[in-house]
């Protein structure tokens, strides 16, 4: 019965429940793709097997890309069982499947437990990039994204990250090159999900996508800037910026009451000192609220010396919401503004608007 409800809700494109199993193995079973290189090592150990079995896995998961521990031919029979009856391989099932216009292609993925997060495909000239969600549902609060007001429900674990780049990889059978956290949630808020996610995708026996290829996206998290500047991993950090001064910055992003804009500008210092790496400011306009000429010299005061570059998004309007897209005028005049004043800026393509799959979007009303 479970079963059947289930498929007919997945004929229309909106189920949020999986069937009673995956519920069931998902409370009872380790999922073998949260765990990176070293920790799979440690933890075949911690079974009784010997730790390169562990990169023999990683292979099977990551370069072969199967779904099942029984293809995992060069594994002993018996390992494979207990494989089998521990761990979980945690395949997504695609609920919904959304292409646009342009070949963005947006994913609804049941996760499992009964929850469904969504993920983008997107095509560049450089190749093909995805946009991960970190979270299901997201505190954060942000007035102009599509993800407020939905029900923050969890955080996902380093697998389901993962799993949302295999599982596109495999309806597909395209090889991404970049992985950009700007999906649903907020990836600093999950930090170490997020980091040994990143681990797991750019290790060379994992999905070997490399550091500069990945980005993280946060809405000024102040703590874990400062912590990310010591991990050693060189990925590129993009900050939701949207304003240059604390009133307006709060009265659109909350988070700013908790770490107002010179804090945050003083972690990005550190964070380029240690990391040496540029960071990317995402400035979303949006009409007479932060896209006048007044707006673009504070953010050139601001900005001014920092080995950075500022990202223009034409703000998309969500339902019910109160800031509208600049005109294509005042967006080209304030990077014209910008790059004029030694501010390096660009605007950002929009791809898959026509099925709510571009920045800002991503939202499941039952999530
Ligand atoms: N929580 C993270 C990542 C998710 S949002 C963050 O805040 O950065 C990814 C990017 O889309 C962020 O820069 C965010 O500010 C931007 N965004 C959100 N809603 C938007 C909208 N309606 N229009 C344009 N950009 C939006």
């Amino acid at each position: 019965m479970v079963m059947l409800l289930y498929m007919i809700s997945c004929l229309n494109g909106n189920v949020i429940y999986s069937s009673e199993t995956y519920i069931n193995e998902r409370l009872n079973m380790k999922n073998i793709k949260d765990y990176n290189l070293e920790e799979l090592k440690q933890e075949l150990v911690d079974i009784g097997e010997k730790p390169f079995r562990a990169e023999q896995i990683f292979k099977w998961i990551y370069k072969e890309k199967v779904k099942e521990f029984e293809e995992m031919t060069n594994i002993s029979l018996e390992l494979r069982k207990k494989l089998k009856e521990n761990y979980i391989m945690c395949n997504y099932k695609i609920i919904k499947k959304q292409e646009a216009k342009d070949g963005t292609i947006k994913y609804l993925f049941d996760v499992l437990d009964g929850n469904a997060i969504e993920t983008v495909l997107m095509s560049y000239h450089h190749g093909y990039s995805i946009c991960v969600s970190s979270q299901i549902g997201c505190k954060m609060g942000c007035k102009f994204c599509a993800s407020t007001g939905i029900k923050f429900i969890r955080s996902l674990t380093s697998g389901e990250i993962v799993e949302q780049i295999l599982a596109v990889e495999q309806d597909t059978g395209v090889r991404i090159s970049n992985v950009v956290f700007m999906g649903i949630g907020e990836p600093l808020d999950n930090y170490d999900n997020v980091v040994n996610a990143i681990r797991i995708i750019n290790n060379q026996k994992g999905l070997n996508i490399g550091a500069r290829h990945i980005s993280i996206s946060t809405s000024g998290l102040v703590p874990q800037i400062y912590r990310l500047a010591d991990e050693n991993i060189q990925c590129t950090l993009s900050i939701s910026l949207h304003a240059t001064n604390n009133e307006k910055r709060s009265s659109m992003m909350p988070v700013n009451n908790s770490f107002p804009i010179e804090e945050l500008i003083k972690a990005c210092k550190d964070y380029i000192t240690k990391t040496n790496r540029r960071i990317s400011f995402e400035y979303a306009l949006a009409k007479n609220s932060n896209d006048n000429i007044d707006d673009a010299k504070e953010l050139v005061k601001l900005l001014k010396g920092m080995l950075c570059h500022v990202n223009l998004i034409p703000i998309n309007k969500i339902e019910n919401g109160t800031y509208t897209k600049s005109s294509n005028e005042n967006i080209m005049r304030f990077r014209d503004f910008l790059n004029d004043n030694g501010i390096v800026a660009t605007i950002r393509r929009e791809l898959g608007s026509d099925i709510e799959a571009a920045c800002g979007q991503l939202r499941r009303k039952n999530l």
